[in-house]
């Protein structure tokens, strides 16, 4: 794996209404990252897949920080025995600090939390405003439906072709340390191919 991934963001559900699949998934990505060594910034939560992934990242040795705005800490504990838990101001805040401290995205699956995370992150990379990979975890197939529709909204010319090249999927989380080392470059220069430009089909 590329030695320039030493902390990966990850973002999950909160649910805590999941099939143990998912939770087990879950469990499997946070040893995966933990006994690897790449540190986890994530959304500070103690419940649902957040709390599975860095519940079994810290057992296996790895470190994980949370960064969790103000308001939920009124109505949630954020995750006790982090390495680190960050409090903040607000949603956009908390969204910017995980992205900002890491090298490469991975999304578990999640609900609208999650998507607007993973598509932040997708929109920023589209820009050249970050570069690193972006992968989803795709257990027992629940991400198929949104690659299709991205990949239909290539297709309908929403996006450009290279976009495509943005992110990448893994069926298990076992894979991730391989997705994330042949991920396609990306660089800076992508702001030039941001924009799709041409004539109408
Ligand atoms: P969702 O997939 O809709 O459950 O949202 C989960 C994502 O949104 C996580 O990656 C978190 O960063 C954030 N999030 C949503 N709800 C919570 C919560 N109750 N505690 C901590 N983070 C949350």
């Amino acid at each position: 794996m590329s030695k320039a991934i030493q902390r990966v963001t990850v973002y999950a559900a909160s649910s805590q209404a999941l099939s143990p699949d998912y939770i087990n998934a879950a469990r499997r990505l946070g040893k995966t990252l933990g006994e690897a060594k790449l540190a986890i910034m994530y959304g500070g939560g103690g419940h649902g897949l957040m709390g599975a992934v860095a519940d079994s990242a810290l057992a296996a040795g790895g470190e994980v920080h949370g960064v969790i705005p103000e308001f939920l800490t009124r109505v949630e504990a954020g995750h006790a025995g982090l390495t680190s838990l960050e409090v903040v101001d607000n949603m956009r805040t908390r969204k910017a600090r995980m992205l900002e401290a890491s090298d490469a995205v991975i999304a578990l699956p999640g609900g609208c939390g999650t998507f607007e995370e993973l598509f932040e992150a997708m929109t920023l990379k589209r820009l050249g405003q970050f570069l690193g990979p972006i992968i989803l975890i795709n257990t027992g197939g629940y991400y198929d439906l949104l690659l299709e529709f991205l990949k239909h909204s290539v297709d309908e010319r929403f996006m450009n072709r290279t976009h495509l090249n943005m992110w990448q999927s893994v069926s298990e989380p076992e894979q991730i340390l391989s997705a994330l080392g042949t991920a396609p470059a990306w660089s800076a220069g992508a702001i030039a191919e941001a924009a799709v430009t041409g004539s109408s089909r």
